[in-house]
């Protein structure tokens, strides 16, 4: 548990590199390759060190979880290919929210594919502020696909139901969709902004509401994470190769989702009294 929390205080410094050596580390393709594994059934990672980013397979063609950005666009194209998959299968782009390490790379993969970009209102209004504002670290993306609070977005044999559930950013994509392993159907949740390098009152009370209808909702037993260091991927991944035939799955962890939202609730509780503190001054 204390792990956990450890992973999230270190990807949340990730986010916000403090040195110019960790930023060009955090940017070379080289030293964030990883190479794609297969998670589940319909679950493959395709994502580099420091972001994830996930291919969901159907029986009408893929969906694409996040997006990578810049240096690592062309690089994500060949590592769907090595994972086995036709990067022009892809239907969707479904991405979490609207930072650029998640978004960065949509506009490409929609202009190979034509896939449909997919996410919440609150961060297409962001997307198009920071447009606006000449605050872009990457080519503009025209409004696709809304997603509402509640909408299924159905392909083929499976349906993902999605969640607003703003903080991190005013957006914040979650959704909740069965994976499979050797068959055995699990629900997985996936969590769309988690780090708390955001500011004031109003945002953090609304991280809150987030975590608290998370934390309400039943029966969620896999987590997959918009960065791998938060959800422990590659070393549940490491335990996979390990794994004897009848144990248990390093993915399926209910317990381990709800002490990580735990250890979400009393961080942000921590943060909101700050905010409240330097509001108030
Ligand atoms: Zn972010």
């Amino acid at each position: 548990m204390t792990r956990i929390g450890i992973a999230v205080a270190l990807s949340i410094a990730w986010a916000v590199p403090t040195d110019a050596q960790q930023l060009l580390e955090r940017d070379d393709p080289v030293a964030q390759y990883v190479e794609p594994f297969q998670v589940f059934d319909n679950l493959h990672y395709v994502g580099i060190e420091w972001v994830s980013a996930w291919i969901l397979e159907t029986s009408e063609g893929l969906i694409l979880f996040d997006s990578l950005y810049g240096p690592f666009i062309e690089g994500l194209l060949k590592i769907i290919e090595s994972a086995g998959f036709d990067p022009m299968d892809i239907k969707y782009i479904l991405v979490s929210h609207a930072h650029s390490d998640h978004v960065g790379g949509a506009k490409a993969v929609q202009d190979l594919t034509g896939a449909r970009i997919g996410m919440v209102e609150g961060d297409w209004q962001m997307l198009e502020a920071d447009a606006k504002a000449g605050r872009l670290r990457h080519d503009a993306i025209p409004r696709d696909l809304v997603i509402q609070d509640g909408d299924v977005v159905q392909l083929g044999d499976t349906s993902i139901t999605c969640y607003a559930t703003p903080g991190h950013t005013p957006g914040v994509l979650s959704m909740a969709f069965t994976v499979y392993d050797n068959g055995t159907p699990h629900q997985a949740f996936s969590f769309g902004g988690v780090g708390l390098n955001f500011s004031g009152v109003a945002r953090t009370e609304m991280y809150i509401e987030s975590v608290k209808r998370l934390q309400a909702m039943q029966g969620i037993e896999v987590s997959i994470p918009n960065h791998a260091s938060m959800g422990r991927v590659f070393e549940r991944n490491e335990n996979l190769k390990s794994r004897k035939p009848g144990e248990a799955y390093a993915f399926v962890d209910p317990e381990g989702f709800s002490a990580w939202l735990d250890d979400l609730m009393v961080n942000v509780e921590k943060k909101l009294e700050e905010e409240t503190e330097k509001a108030g001054r």
